[in-house]
């Protein structure tokens, strides 16, 4: 532990340099103010024992150095030592971010019982330092895993549903288009009746995944939506770079080739509708879930295995 003396008196500095390093701590002098915030911001010491009285800058106006300079959440002791012994004194070290006040001359004992107390109480804030951010950390999680999927590790409904209302208000305050894909696996049930329900949730992860990475800016965003249907929100994208993105995600499934001897198609395809629309008084996010599905029911019609788009939304 190192502890930092404030003290101009050399007499007196010497005499607490001895009780501090007899305490078991590295004891760190300064003369003045000045000296002492240097020291103080060099060394970062544990503690700080700060005379009153100094010859540049007194001691409150040390503390309230000290203190401005620790980063949040970090705090270090500091305990005052001085002659001035009125109430009033005693008001304004604590006001200016002391922890306590000693009157001098300061006995061995008292010192050293007040090092550590002040030890203890550095202990007990160092745990819950330490609780706190593993508090943090299992909040994050929680807040990880109730936004994702089990399956498939992309995000839930959950997190679909409150992305594209957050999503669409924003499209709305900037008068930009924002579009959406809802894909579905062709022919699924067969799949699983074929290679089993292990093979399916595979093959869900797989397709999860190839969706997923196919997007570009951190904005896209894709959802397990139910089943073996999964959601794209492309926030500030018209219908044409949407084309672009269902294709190629079109495509990425065409690549996994993915076995599906049940299917007219021999592989794993997916079925994609899409629609963009620029957010105003007379539509909603559920106009456009509505206008996807439908145009997801015609890409399923027209025989699977492509994209269809829903230019115009329903009229409510
Ligand atoms: P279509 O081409 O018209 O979409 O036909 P489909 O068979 O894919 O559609 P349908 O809605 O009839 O069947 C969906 C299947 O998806 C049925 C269901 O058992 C399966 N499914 C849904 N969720 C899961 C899952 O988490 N794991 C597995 N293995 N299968 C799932
Ligand atoms: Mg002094
Ligand atoms: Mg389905
Ligand atoms: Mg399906």
């Amino acid at each position: 532990m190192k502890i930092l003396i404030v003290e101009d008196s050399r007499s007196n500095l010497l005499v607490l340099t001895q009780y501090v390093e007899q305490f078991g701590a590295i004891a760190l002098a300064a003369e003045n103010g000045e000296t002492a915030v240097e020291i103080f911001s060099r060394e970062q010491p544990d503690m700080v024992l700060l005379d009153v009285i100094l010859p540049d800058i007194d001691g409150f106006a040390v503390a309230q150095r000290i203190r401005a300079m620790e980063k949040p959440g970090d705090w270090t002791p500091i305990i005052f030592l001085s002659s001035l012994g009125k109430d009033e004194d005693i008001e304004k070290g604590i006001s200016a971010g002391g922890d306590d006040y000693l009157h001098k001359p300061v006995s061995q004992v008292v010192l050293n019982a007040k090092i550590r107390a002040m030890q203890r109480i550095i202990q007990m804030r160092t745990s819950l330092v330490v609780l706190a951010r593993k508090l943090d950390t299992a909040n994050h999680e929680l807040k990880r895993l109730s936004a994702s999927d089990g399956l498939t590790g992309i995000a839930n409904r959950r997190f679909f549903d409150e992305y594209i209302s957050r999503e669409w208000r924003r499209a709305r305050r900037s008068a930009t288009s924002i579009a959406l894909l809802m894909c579905d696996v062709d022919h699924f049930k067969l799949y699983n009746d074929t290679y089993g329900h292990q093979a399916g949730d595979d093959c869900l992860r797989q397709v999860a995944n190839a969706i997923a990475t196919n997007l570009e800016r951190a904005s896209d965003i894709a959802a397990r939506y139910g089943g073996e249907e999964f959601a794209v929100v492309l926030p500030e994208t018209a219908i044409g770079g949407t084309l672009f993105v269902a294709e190629k995600i079109r495509h990425a499934i065409h690549q996994l080739n993915i076995p599906h001897s049940a299917s007219q198609l021999g592989r794993v395809t997916l079925s994609i509708g899409i629609a963009a629309a620029t957010p105003d008084a007379g539509n909603s996010a559920e106009e456009l879930i509505k206008a996807a599905d439908q145009a997801l029911y015609k890409a399923k019609d027209e025989g699977r295995d492509r994209v269809c788009r829903f230019d115009k939304l329903p009229s409510p």
